[in-house]
């Protein structure tokens, strides 16, 4: 099969709602009017973000996930997506999934395939997402990272460090039973991009941001970028393994929990600040948007970001945010 069979029969498809899609020079999209533009893009390298065995249904989710997860964490509706891949051969037998796992997310958030390029390499899978997102008045209601107050409660959505702790257990760190690991891997290998949370936050949430890299090392970026500093109640980050429980318990220490919730990363849920006088707009967001939502801590003047135990007092830890040239 060559280049353009490959094309035609695992990625081109009818166009829906972009003006051009797969076929020509450019793909064509007309955001809404009174819409902005939100585009991003992520790569997956085989060998630095997947292990080379991972089933090819869920990595095609994961591709895309992890850049839906950006336009989340934006308030931005998906538009459509490009796929840039490489490919060391022509294997049906693995482009047959990846294509349905890759379709299905998409289809799942209205989010076309309209181009990409395609060549031989090492496999390495690159996409970039368009989505809208409204300008009010000529001001975006894009979800930023500048814009924490001090006062304002944090939150985090769903579920944090269950993909870390799968990722350890398939090394050989931990040993999970079967059905507890079933869990926490399917965070790892199928993580939820939170699409309707962002959007119900759009003029709500004073800043956000999704956890992809660890919880506080990307909430230092947003503390960064407004000039503020945080505390986080340890206590409020009990419940937020999925695969927690006795059996957990048992075989993981709970400090090690914690510091998989807390710096775990691969977790693609938003982290979000929101004023302390909102919180019932926040749970109407959050139960609107079918989405979990647990208030974890406050921002403050600083300085940086602590984590206080139940008395008050500051919990340290060896919590590096993952960082490829580090
Ligand atoms: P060009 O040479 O103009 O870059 P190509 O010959 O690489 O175009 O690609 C032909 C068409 O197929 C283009 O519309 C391109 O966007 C699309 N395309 C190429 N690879 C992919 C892919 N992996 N998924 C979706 N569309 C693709
Ligand atoms: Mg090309």
């Amino acid at each position: 099969m060559g280049e353009f069979d490959l094309i035609a029969r695992y990625f081109k498809r009818p166009v829906r709602r972009a003006v051009l899609g797969v076929g020509d020079d450019c793909a064509l999209l007309q955001p809404a009017a009174g819409c902005l533009l939100a585009i991003s893009s992520d790569m997956l390298v085989q060998g630095r973000h997947f292990l080379a065995d991972t089933d090819p249904y869920r990595l095609g989710h994961k591709a895309l996930a992890v850049n839906l997860s950006d336009l989340a964490a934006c308030g931005a509706q998906p538009l459509g997506f490009t796929l840039a891949l490489a490919l060391p051969d022509v294997d049906a037998a693995w482009l047959e999934p990846f294509s349905r796992g890759l379709l299905a997310l998409a289809d799942e958030h209205d989010c076309e395939l309209v181009g990409g390029d395609t060549t031989r390499g090492p496999l390495n899978i690159c996409i970039t997402v368009f989505g809208e997102v409204p300008a009010v008045g000529g001001a975006t209601q894009a979800l930023l990272r500048s814009g924490a107050r001090s006062g304002d409660d944090l939150y985090v959505s769903g579920s944090l460090g269950d993909a870390r702790l799968a990722l350890e257990t398939l090394r050989g760190q931990w040993k999970l039973a079967p059905a507890l690991l079933k869990r926490a891997r399917q965070r790892l290998e199928q993580p939820t991009p939170r699409l309707a949370l962002g959007r119900s936050l759009r003029g709500l949430a004073s800043a956000a941001i999704d956890v992809s890299d660890g919880l506080l090392g990307d909430l230092a970026h947003v503390l960064r970028a407004s000039g503020v500093g945080a505390r986080i109640e340890a206590t409020a980050l009990r419940d937020l393994l999925a695969c927690r429980g006795t059996e957990l318990d048992a075989a993981v220490p709970a400090q090690h929990q914690r510091d998989c919730v807390l710096a775990g990363g691969d977790d693609y849920e938003l982290a979000f600040t929101a004023p302390a006088e909102r919180r019932a707009d926040v749970l109407a967001a959050a139960r609107d948007s079918g989405t979990p939502v647990t208030r974890i801590g406050q921002i403050d003047d600083g300085p940086g970001l602590r984590v206080l135990d139940a008395a008050g007092a500051a919990i340290s830890g060896a919590w590096a945010a993952f960082d490829h040239f580090s």
